[in-house]
């Protein structure tokens, strides 16, 4: 695997881009998907956000009872795993369907 290379800023540069890396921070820091795992991101990122609305009302979250209760999105990648978990209380994103009632 190749690492990275460090990113050289000239001095004169220096306080401009440290001011735009905080900017940068803060704006993510602000984000409703400050701290949520790429999975949740990544439907925001293709599909947008629906304002208001979390994942828990959502009719492709589907429920599966395996010696627990767990949920997952219908229109995501899903395997039997941890790893495509999805939650109730997440930022909605733009293929989000009001739940029906009898749902
Ligand atoms: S809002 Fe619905 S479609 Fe979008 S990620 Fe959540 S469960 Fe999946």
């Amino acid at each position: 695997m190749s690492k990275a290379k460090p990113v050289t800023v000239p001095a004169a540069y220096l306080p401009w881009f440290e001011e735009q890396m905080a900017k940068q921070a803060a704006a993510q820091a602000l984000s409703p998907l400050a701290g949520l795992p790429d999975r949740i991101k990544d439907m925001h990122r293709c599909h947008g956000a629906t304002e208001g609305k979390t994942c828990g009302g959502c009719a492709h979250l589907l429920t599966k009872r395996m010696g627990g209760t767990y949920f997952k999105c219908g229109q995501s990648r899903m395997t039997d795993g941890p790893g495509t978990d999805f939650r109730k209380k997440w930022p909605a994103c733009g293929l989000f369907v009001e739940r029906g009632e009898d749902e």
